[in-house]
């Protein structure tokens, strides 16, 4: 699973930590709850269900066989998970037959009294007639719940306009058993078959492999999913709706992508990179694609980022792009081979409990890098990665959480950046430590001993002691059973002659003393040495002879230890870095130094190989000393006019738009009508910057199709320009822009522009406008939102007197 929020993956630190759901200091007494894997009584074999949909009620009608076997010890009781249905029937079937069984059923779980008492492994199936109400579910008696309804009917009554009707489900953590009975338990595997009855208009979406459809006579349709691999139940998936179904292939699967009908063109711009994905991740792995098919559906205010459910794949609607979007890069691409990639690292061998999310997650994490850096480089690889430490160095609490977590107060609190980018970048860690060679066969191992199965973190440790034949306990013991990461200081010492000195100080309060296997890297011009030594103390100094003064020691050298550093290298180490050292942080590095101390080889980064180094070298320009530079000019000047890459393009053409300059005019004409969002709206700074007079003329010219960057340039404009008879236009403008980040740093603009509205009611109109807007932003980050909007709202209500204001403060209630 991927978990984004539309405001969660723009919004940096600060409100990150504070709109974590659970944050808040509460009951405590879970930390001394022990999270055990699930004992296994019964084990799933096979279920069977027959569903139909009652769009009216957004209830399913429900039948369910399920096939079961007691796992080692005799029993005559059977409990499953079934959450706020309607039980009609609870049977035993006898061949063709049923006979009534006894249960007792509190609105979470069914508790079902056996018709004798079962051996291990003796099979049995009971039936179930049942009604699933997801959107009356309460969860232990509490009030209705949100997050975990299973099965989400999506305007099913039709009544939006502007949305389709769709239905689809959700599983992660334990809510499919909101829509069929079951043991909802990720250390439980079944395979299955599923008969959907939808109304014909719609396609289906299921696990496995869609045997027939059958048209009824009362205008629904009935297809057959059929499953017949065992997975586990949060891995099961239903959806419906009126989708394009776009097909590729690999190796004679169905790749294919669910998508509404009017994305059906840029479906395989945003799509099409999986079958190469496929083969990758299987040729990687030496583990080939082990499910029937493979697709992928976009759905309509889904919950999470994007779930990785058995050849199913649903996302969010962020995953849509348009043909000028896509010209900026694919934007979800690292979800794509996230999800793609637990189909091995989650469905085929699955994590036996929460705890243990690990070998989940943090292996979808990590696909994102290796994705990359297959792709387009070493260099994109290192900077997935590099992110993925920012993410979890940047907020201190992390450090305080084990990667496996036997003790936390929800199961949903594991889904966090420990589990993936810290997880991530350890793998990222122990894949060099152990080598290519060894990381990847080991993980061959690890797939192929737990295939279709459960795995938890000692047998992820167990199949690289095996292949490598060294002991890991000491690294899964620090990284994986252990929390934090090393805080260090490094300082070079030169005082004896012939001698260099480098000494490693660990300084995390913790007092936990690290132990991390470090190349480093003695430079002298373009040749450097090699030495590989452990740093395993408080303090470890380490001495290099030398005849000639080295003038880089990178210690470090491969740029993979997860901690955080102060490394007091001088100006000229840097300046020899970034010429000589290879890899991306080598010089990322370099240039960060060269920025914070305004030294003039910040402009060095404009001719970096890597287009995204290029870029925040621009954006770090802007800020500098040496912004006006003619050579810094001129290196801008050659970027905006032969960059490859879109966004570079874009971010020199912005730098000079900043210049008023008429002698860019040109550049700016032809770019405006460039297909990326991003160099048309550069380059339409530019244009308001030569003349402000028509910026607003401008603004509204190119406002059509204006999404992105040019979206964010036009409404900017045209908010902050327009007069009272844009009123309708304006409107429309901030109405229609989703709920994003961008959308709440309009608000100001906006309510400045209503402040200057004469017309009350089309001031009313307005702040109606931005009340929608904060009562769409999700409850846990209107502690963020809501001073925001009060803020901007409260000038408008200042201006305008006292009916508006009154106006304001009865709409925010
Ligand atoms: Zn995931």
């Amino acid at each position: 699973m991927k978990r984004i929020l539309f405001l969660l993956a723009l919004i940096a630190g600060p409100f990150f930590v504070m709109a974590q759901p659970g944050a808040e200091p509460r009951d405590t007494s879970w930390k001394k709850i022990y999270r055990a894997t699930s004992t296994k009584v019964n084990d799933l074999v096979h279920t069977k269900l027959d569903v139909k949909f009652d769009y009216d009620k957004s209830y399913l009608y429900g039948k369910a066989w399920i096939t079961l076997k007691p796992h080692f010890y005799n029993t005559d009781s059977l409990l499953l998970d079934a959450k706020g249905m309607d039980i009609k029937e609870v049977s035993m079937m006898k061949g063709a037959s049923k006979s009534k069984l006894k249960y007792d059923y509190d609105g979470m779980e069914l508790r079902i009294t056996l018709d004798k008492t079962y051996k291990a492994g003796e099979n049995y199936t009971v039936y179930i007639d049942y009604v699933s109400k997801p959107n009356e579910v309460k969860a232990k008696g509490s009030a209705a719940i949100n997050d975990a309804k299973g099965l989400y009917f999506i305007n099913p009554k039709g009544e939006e306009k502007d949305k389709p009707t769709q239905i689809w489900t959700q599983g992660e953590t334990e809510a499919n058993s909101v829509w069929m009975p079951t043991i909802d338990k990720p250390n439980q595997k079944t395979t299955d078959e599923i008969y959907m009855t939808v109304p014909n208009k719609y396609v289906t979406l299921s696990n496995g492999l869609l045997i027939s459809k059958k048209v009824n006579a009362d205008g629904t349709r009935t297809d057959y999913w059929k499953m017949d691999l065992p997975h586990a139940p949060y891995l099961f998936f239903m959806g419906v709706g009126d989708f394009a179904v776009i097909k590729d292939s690999y190796k004679g699967k169905e790749v294919s992508y669910y998508v509404e009908k009017d994305q059906a063109n840029y479906a395989r711009g945003v799509f099409g990179l999986t079958p190469e994905m496929i083969k990758f991740f299987s040729d990687r792995l030496g583990v080939e694609y082990p499910w029937q098919k493979y697709s992928q559906m976009v759905g309509r205010d889904y919950v999470s980022g994007a779930m990785e459910n058995t050849t199913a794949t649903l996302h969010q609607e962020s995953a849509y792009q348009n043909a000028r979007e896509l010209a900026d890069g694919i934007g979800w691409e690292s979800t794509i081979a996230h999800e793609l990639f637990h189909q091995w690292f989650g469905d085929l061998v699955t994590t036996e409990s929460w705890s243990n999310i690990t070998v989940n997650e943090s292996m979808a994490d990590y696909s994102e890098t290796l994705w990359f850096e297959y792709k387009y480089g070493k260099d994109k690889g290192d900077e997935q990665n590099q992110q993925d430490k920012q993410r979890y160095l940047s907020n201190p609490e992390d450090a305080k959480k084990d990667l496996v977590r036997f003790y936390y107060a929800d199961k949903e609190d594991v889904f966090d950046n420990v589990s993936y980018p810290k997880g991530g970048a350890v793998h990222h860690m122990l894949r060099n430590y152990v080598g290519d060679e060894a990381y990847f066969k080991s993980l061959n191992n690890y797939l192929t001993t737990n295939k279709f199965k459960n795995g938890e973190s000692h047998q992820m440790r167990l199949a690289f002691e095996e292949v490598t034949g060294k002991d890991m306990n000491w690294f899964w013991n620090q990284w994986f059973y252990g929390s934090g990461h090393p805080i260090v200081k490094i300082d070079y010492n030169y005082d004896v002659p012939g001698k260099a000195m480098v000494i490693i100080e660990q300084t995390q309060k913790t007092g936990k003393i690290f132990k991390l296997p470090i190349a480093i890297d003695v430079y002298n011009g373009a040749t450097k040495k090699r030495y590989n030594v452990w740093v395993e103390n408080k303090i470890d100094t380490f001495s290099f002879n030398y005849s000639q003064k080295p003038d880089l020691i990178n210690v470090d050298a491969d740029k993979v230890i997860l901690w955080a550093k102060t490394d007091n290298k001088t100006a000229e180490n840097y300046v020899h870095q970034v010429k000589y050292a290879p890899l991306y942080m080598d010089r990322k590095e370099a240039l960060d130094y060269f920025a914070k101390k305004n030294m003039p080889e910040l402009a060095i980064g404009l001719t970096d190989k890597f287009a995204p180094l290029r870029r925040s070298t621009i954006t770090k320009l802007e800020a500098s000393k040496i912004a006006e530079d003619p050579k810094v000019i001129e290196g801008i000047e050659k970027i905006a006019n032969t960059e490859k890459d879109r966004r570079t393009k874009a971010a020199a053409i912005s730098y000079l738009a900043k210049t008023s300059n008429a002698k860019y005019k040109s550049l700016y004409e032809n770019n405006i009508n460039d297909s990326s969002y991003s160099v048309a709206g550069a380059a339409l700074e530019g244009l308001i910057g030569l003349d402000a007079s028509k910026a607003y003329e401008l603004a509204k010219k190119y406002s059509k199709d204006a999404k992105g960057d040019l979206g964010d340039v036009v409404n900017e404009t045209i908010i902050k320009e327009g007069t009272e008879a844009d009123f309708d236009f304006i409107l429309k403008r901030f109405d229609d822009m989703p709920l994003s980040q961008e959308k709440l740093q309009a608000v100001a603009t906006f309510a400045g522009y209503l402040e200057k509205v004469q017309n009350i009611a089309n001031v009313k109109k307005g702040i109606d406008a931005v009340i929608k807007f904060r009562n769409a932003v999700p409850e846990q980050f209107r502690g963020f939102v809501d001073p925001m909007i009060t803020g901007a709202l409260g000038k408008v209500g200042k201006a305008k007197g006292k009916e508006i204001e009154d106006y304001i403060s009865n709409g925010m209630k």
